[in-house]
């Protein structure tokens, strides 16, 4: 069965949201369809249950310009769900969402996508991928020796499940945003606590009694990220000199906001860790025994559970297969254009966030952009818009290891993706829809 609709979203989490409101406010008699392998909305904040699960950045820019948070200035991951569904439920998006249903393919034939789900199919004139950028189902497992003789229970922070560490001996591994924020939590009632952070992590600290606005958040991160560009030395011995958590062992490899900085909520993380059944290891695991995982210094930490807060898998485009006129698409043969197409897909449009702002702002830019595209094209009676394959090679955005692993998975070249919202935000609002990097066709 194929039902005949005008856009399909994939992806019912902030980026599905955010698409929905922009269509419906721009062309109110759209018919759209979002589709979403969940039961629930929220994706990430549906998915993410670990002990003390939180946003990093502040609400004021990560919540939506068009329903703001009215929460304190870090939001709870159950809390932000909770944001994100009523939202959808205020502008009357959640009836368009067919949960529990999940996309195979899109294929592009004869000017129009079908979208193949496990249920139903659907042919569109437009799909936007509101997928996220994670692989949902494969996190980031780095192996070591002798897995299997090991007793205790591993479990990712992606898939947390009911995994009961109450009065148990838990090791964390990792030592980003997810250990950081994670660690005070589990300290509380875990028997005792061992971090193991091969490599520290640049934390900042933030008071969840702060009052601000969107607009002196939006300045405040942007002047904190560019001069960290701009004087990285400097900035870094500052940093240092203005904080005794800093010293040889916790001070970080990389400079300042080469990877994004973890946060920590009203010294939350800093105190934890001073407490007394917390271990801090500064060295690579190497192997598992039958009761723990012994480090590469020769220290065998006993472990009930063991915490893999090692990150995801970055995937772009759900990982659904993606044919233009029956060949199978390579994402890294294209082109990225504008962080929101692909070289070769006609009127096919995909969310991707900011390594250094929040992801919430630049789905709100790109969705007014996509929209006006769209109007550029209903005026001008044309059918298909097709980003042509230019640009710079593609270089990491950030030197993180789940960016560095990821190269081949994302587009080969880049043409015009700034990694800058307030570059982005003045682009996107004043340069012509026909910039000579697309191909229209009537
Ligand atoms: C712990 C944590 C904290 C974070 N904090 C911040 C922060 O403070 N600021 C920030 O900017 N970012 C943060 N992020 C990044 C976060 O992922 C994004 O901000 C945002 O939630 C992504 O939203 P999205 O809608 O684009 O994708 P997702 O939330 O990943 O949703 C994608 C949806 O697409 C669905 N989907 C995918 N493939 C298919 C398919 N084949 N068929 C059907 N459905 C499919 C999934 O089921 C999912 O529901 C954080 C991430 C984590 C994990």
């Amino acid at each position: 069965m194929t039902d005949k609709i005008d856009v399909i979203i994939i992806g019912a989490g902030i980026a599905g949201i955010t698409t929905a409101y922009y269509l419906q406010k721009n062309f109110p008699d759209i018919k759209y369809k979002i589709i979403d392998s969940r039961s629930a909305v929220g994706g990430t904040w549906d998915q993410m249950r670990f002990p003390g699960v939180r946003a990093d950045n502040d609400m004021y820019t990560y919540g939506f310009s068009f329903n703001p948070w009215q929460g304190p200035i870090i939001g709870k991951g159950q809390d932000i769900k909770n944001y994100i569904n009523d939202t959808a439920e205020k502008f009357n998006i959640k009836k368009n969402i067919l949960f529990d249903t999940k996309v195979i393919s899109s294929s592009w034939k004869i000017n129009q996508w079908t979208t193949k789900t496990n249920h139903k199919n659907f042919t569109s004139q437009y799909v936007i991928f509101c997928t996220g950028s994670r692989d949902r189902d494969k996190p980031h497992l780095p192996k070591f020796k002798d897995e299997n003789k090991y007793q205790g229970k591993i479990v990712h922070t992606q898939n947390w499940g009911d995994t009961d560490y109450k009065d148990k001996n838990v090791t964390i591994i990792g030592s980003g945003c997810t250990a950081i924020t994670m660690a005070p939590s589990i300290i509380k009632e875990a028997k005792a606590v061992t971090l193991v952070q091969r490599s520290p992590a640049w934390i900042i600290n933030i008071d969840s009694h702060e009052k601000s606005s969107r607009r002196y958040k939006t300045f405040e991160v942007l002047k904190d990220y560019i001069s960290s560009r701009f004087f990285k030395k400097s900035l870094r011995k500052r940093i240092i000199a203005a904080d005794p958590y800093y010293n040889e062992a916790t001070t970080p490899s990389y400079d300042y906001w080469d990877q994004r900085p973890a946060s920590s909520l009203d010294q939350d993380y800093f105190r934890a860790v001073e407490s007394s059944n917390v271990t801090i290891e500064r060295v690579g695991v190497s192997n598992w025994e039958t009761r723990g995982i012994k480090l590469q210094n020769g220290k065998v930490i006993n472990s009930d559970v063991t915490v893999m807060a090692t990150g995801g898998n970055a995937q772009l485009l759900g990982g659904i297969d993606i044919f233009v006129n029956d060949k199978k698409i390579n994402i890294n043969d294209t082109s990225w254009y504008r962080g929101m197409m692909f070289s070769g897909l006609p009127n096919l449009f995909a969310h991707a966030g900011y390594i250094n702002f929040s992801w919430t702002a630049r789905c709100e830019i790109v969705n007014e952009r996509i929209c006006k595209t769209i109007k550029y094209m209903k005026t001008n009676e044309l059918s298909s818009c097709t980003a042509k394959y230019l640009g710079e090679k593609s270089k990491p955005s950030i030197q993180a290891n789940y960016v560095l692993r990821a190269m081949d998975k994302f587009p080969n070249r880049t043409y015009k993706f700034y990694q800058n919202y307030f570059v982005e935000y003045l682009i996107f609002k004043w340069s012509k829809i026909n910039d000579g990097a697309l191909d229209f066709k009537r």
